[in-house]
């Protein structure tokens, strides 16, 4: 039998390819995005209390009410953005399923999506399955700012949505105020929907803040903003997330999530709701990774390794060009089987695959796991 596939170009992805590796060479870890220590025990505590209780069975479709609720005391307070519980958040099964939903939902044949690049893996995808396609920005290396006139420029008649990432995975950037309000500027009077993956908010450093789409009322009225309980209560393996938006394009998207999803795991959603109701975790965070983006960039000093300083997200980025000219992927690929440490390629992020010799290293772990990749790294 035959079959023609939806994504023949799709390979398997990076952060599976080198989690793999790093298992079967037995290497230390500092590739795929996870954290190596557990979730809150509190939060433990409450997942188990929510099973106690028999919370086994369907939550509501667009999400446990609670959860919903807390989401948006928590959206008030941080963005003073008012967002109504029941018409504009729906509980997803993680960010990927939010975004996946959100593209699926608006983008038709042909429609046109503005992608920022290094890119984040699933939205070219999805774009493709929806027959849209991917219109590429270029963000170079080592600030990968964005030139809104020439972004403005790209828009054309098809231009139906634009995904931004803040903070950014792959590169450690975050978008600033003046971003938001460009972008706003550029989409003024437009039908264009802005994608607005945001699920490192908590995660900025060195006295900078989390510009969110729901901060700009302009900007929200046309948004859809994606968020995800992994990166903020470690627990990236529970795939449990959200996203909010307007009731006109939170309709739409629930109309998609009904049909391929239609509601997330319930026991966690309750034990989520409960543990929200102390803002101190997430509040903490900040502090909590910036110790830990510290303690590596000592680390990578005595190292060979030139680190592009992260202000967001748990990634650090590294030139390695005093170590190798060999490419990134065949660098990543050597790091992990030769030298023990696994890390992450950044041309794969590209279109163009471009050689910039930079790779990323996730610094969501414990600083003993930190301390021992330091000491391989120093070897380099
Ligand atoms: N967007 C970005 C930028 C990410 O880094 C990730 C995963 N780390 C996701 C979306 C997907 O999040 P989730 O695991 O909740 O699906
Ligand atoms: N987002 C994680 C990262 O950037 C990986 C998630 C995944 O493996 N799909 O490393």
């Amino acid at each position: 039998m035959q079959i023609t596939s939806k994504l023949s170009s799709s390979q398997t992805t990076i952060f599976t390819e080198m989690s793999a590796l790093a298992t079967q060479h037995n290497a230390l870890n500092l590739g795929q995005g996870f954290p190596d220590y557990d979730p809150p025990s509190a939060l433990l505590d409450l997942v188990k209390d929510a099973i106690d209780n028999h919370k086994h069975q369907y939550a509501p479709m667009a999400g446990v009410l609670a959860l919903r609720e807390i989401i948006a005391q928590k959206v008030l307070h941080a963005y003073g953005q008012y967002v109504n519980p029941s018409t504009e958040i729906t509980i997803t099964a993680g960010a990927t399923q939010a975004i996946f939903t959100a593209i699926t939902a608006f983008i038709h044949a042909d429609d046109e999506v503005i992608i920022f690049e290094p890119a984040y893996d699933c939205y070219r995808p999805a774009i493709q399955l929806a027959g849209g396609k991917s219109v590429v920005y270029t963000m170079e290396a080592p600030d990968f700012e964005i030139n809104w006139a020439l972004l403005a420029a790209m828009i054309s008649p098809k231009t139906k949505m634009i995904i931004i990432n803040t903070p950014h995975n792959p590169t450690g950037t975050i978008l600033k105020s003046d971003d938001l309000l460009q972008l706003s500027r550029i989409v003024k009077d437009t039908n264009i929907i802005i994608l607005s993956d945001e699920v490192y908010e908590h995660l900025v450093y060195d006295g900078q803040s989390h510009e969110s789409v729901l901060k700009y009322p302009e900007l929200y009225q046309r948004s859809i903003a994606i968020f995800s309980f992994g990166k903020t209560y470690h627990c990236t393996g529970w795939k449990v997330g959200y996203c909010i938006g307007p009731e006109y394009l939170m309709n739409e998207i629930r109309k998609v999530h009904q049909w391929n999803v239609f509601s997330v795991n319930s026991f966690v959603q309750h034990a989520l709701a409960a543990f929200m109701t102390d803002a101190t975790q997430y509040l903490s965070l900040n502090q909590f990774y910036l110790q830990k983006r510290d303690f590596f960039l000592d680390i990578l000093q005595s190292t060979r390794f030139r680190p592009l300083k992260s202000v967001g997200t748990f990634f650090q980025l590294c030139d390695y060009s005093d170590i190798s000219d060999i490419d990134d992927v065949a660098f990543a690929k050597e790091m992990t089987v030769k030298h023990g440490v696994a890390c992450i390629p950044i041309s794969v992020f590209y279109t163009d695959h471009r050689q910039d010799k930079l790779i990323r290293f996730c610094f969501a772990k414990t600083d003993g796991l930190l301390n021992a990749a330091g000491e391989k790294l120093k070897l380099i």
